[in-house]
């Protein structure tokens, strides 16, 4: 079964597939550029679930009837920034949306934020439209600090200067298979992934 990913990330993407291929559902996770691309979508309703619905309706809107589609909006929240990036978290050094840009930010706005104080948590709202037309929202979130400095070479946005609770690396250092059992993105896919087991079943019933 295809389940239509309503983003651009190919990061984003990849994650999707491990999860769901861990997660044993029979799913193929298929980007929005393999339908034409994502339609464009503001994204200004100032909540991780309200941008996911508008992301996920807009794609929903071009594809046949009947389709399943899946957003995600997620972002990274600074206890010393009053949770900034958040929402803007794709956009935190200008419109560009450019990951580097960003990272590179975060650093030096925190470069003088003492180590007690560097707390943050992603957030990771999944939004899926079911073949009727159903919506179901599912939320993870995952504490952890940011370094000082950016480590390791895998994921992708912050994941080099955020180290989960209970780990001195961080995510670009632990690598993907750690990363989505602990993350935001795998924490909502656990949820999702049990609602869609339940939904199928249901389907063959
Ligand atoms: P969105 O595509 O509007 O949901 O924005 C997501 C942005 O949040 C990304 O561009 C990253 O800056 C950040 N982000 C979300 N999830 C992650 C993650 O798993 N690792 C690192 N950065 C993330």
């Amino acid at each position: 079964m295809n389940l239509y990913l309503a983003s651009g990330n190919a990061h984003k993407a990849a994650e999707m597939n491990a999860l769901a291929l861990a997660s044993q559902l029979a799913l193929s996770i298929v980007s929005a550029k393999a339908v034409g691309g994502m339609p464009p979508v503001v994204e200004d309703s100032g909540t991780f679930v309200g941008n996911a619905r508008k992301k996920a309706r807009a794609l929903h809107a071009i594809l046949p009837p009947g389709s399943w589609v899946l957003a995600d909006d997620s972002g990274l929240c600074v206890d010393a920034l009053g949770g900034a990036p958040g929402v803007e978290s794709a956009y935190y050094a200008g419109p560009a949306g450019d990951g580097a840009a960003n990272l590179r930010k975060l650093v030096d706005v925190m470069a003088a934020v003492p180590p007690a104080q560097r707390g943050a948590h992603f957030v990771c709202a999944l939004l899926v439209i079911g073949p009727d037309g159903t919506e179901a929202v599912f939320e993870g979130r995952c504490e952890g600090v940011l370094g000082e400095a950016p480590k390791g070479g895998t994921g992708f946005g912050y994941d080099p200067l955020f180290l989960p609770n209970g780990y001195s690396e961080s995510f670009a250092q632990l690598g993907d298979a750690v990363k989505n059992e602990l993350s935001h993105r795998g924490r909502a896919w656990t949820q999702l992934a049990t609602w869609m087991k339940a939904c199928l079943v249901g389907s063959l019933n």
